[in-house]
């Protein structure tokens, strides 16, 4: 028999439960981003991200790309802004950066997926910014503490609509720039990636169980900086789109 006021569980199906109790607060707005050309809208399920994936960006950061390999962090899900959006400067930081990245849109998940078959798993493309609050990244490193105030804070994922892989194929190559007041702070190419996409895929899986819905950060190249309240940023990668959103005084 139930206990009082235990949650009711009903079989759904095979190996899956579904809770019918009563939510005791209002359920959370599931995050999503939009799908480039149609009314569609991928839901993000978790956001992971690749800190040290581009040489040069080591080397300004400090570090050396031949001893310290990219390393995997997250943001919360709902972090993620439109393109087009005012992202508000986050309190508690007097040097909040920009860092332009190439983001993979997971469609099928999977562990310990194989770099060969690790295109199979991707949905789509687009382009994010990885709102840093550097002085607490610096702070965390000098400290040995965990980086979740510098990465994870709220809007710190302004991001474009996806576009789909079946539509544009796969991205190994192609421009990646960012521009603050339509001055050219970052620019590379994605083919510059320590680790490739695959490679990105295979890894990360390694650790976590992949997901329908996982967007993934791959990495800024060198050129990070700071950003202001009233800033217009812009930022993209050839052949997928351009990030464009502003930075508002609060
Ligand atoms: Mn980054």
């Amino acid at each position: 028999m139930r206990a009082p006021g235990a949650p009711i569980i009903a079989s759904k199906a095979a190996g899956e439960t579904v809770l019918t109790s009563a939510l005791v607060v209002q359920a959370p707005p599931a995050p999503s981003v939009a799908v480039a050309g149609t009314d569609d809208r991928f839901p993000v399920h978790r956001i992971y991200c690749v800190g040290r994936n581009y040489r040069e960006h080591v080397k300004e950061m400090g570090g050396d790309p031949a001893r310290e390999p990219p390393i995997f962090f997250t943001k919360p899900a709902d972090a993620v802004v439109p393109s087009g959006a005012g992202v508000a400067y986050p309190p508690r930081t007097s040097n909040l950066h920009h860092e332009i990245e190439l983001v993979v849109a997971i469609g099928r998940g999977g562990s310990n997926i194989p770099v060969d078959s690790a295109l199979e798993h991707v949905f789509g493309y687009a382009v994010g910014n990885d709102l840093t609050r550097r002085d607490l990244q610096a702070e965390a490193r000098k400290r040995g503490a965990p980086w979740d105030t510098a990465k994870g804070f709220d809007a710190s994922a302004p991001i474009t609509s996806i576009r789909r892989a079946d539509d544009i194929g796969h991205v190994a190559s192609g421009r990646i720039w960012l521009e603050v007041n339509g001055e050219l702070r970052q620019q590379a190419d994605v083919v510059e990636m320590i680790w490739s996409v695959p490679e990105v895929i295979a890894e990360l899986s390694t650790y976590f169980a992949l997901a329908p819905g996982d967007l993934v950060f791959t990495g800024t190249p060198a050129g990070v900086g700071p950003l202001l309240p009233g800033d217009l940023v812009a930022g993209g990668v050839d052949g997928i789109g351009t990030l464009q959103h502003g930075v508002v005084a609060t």
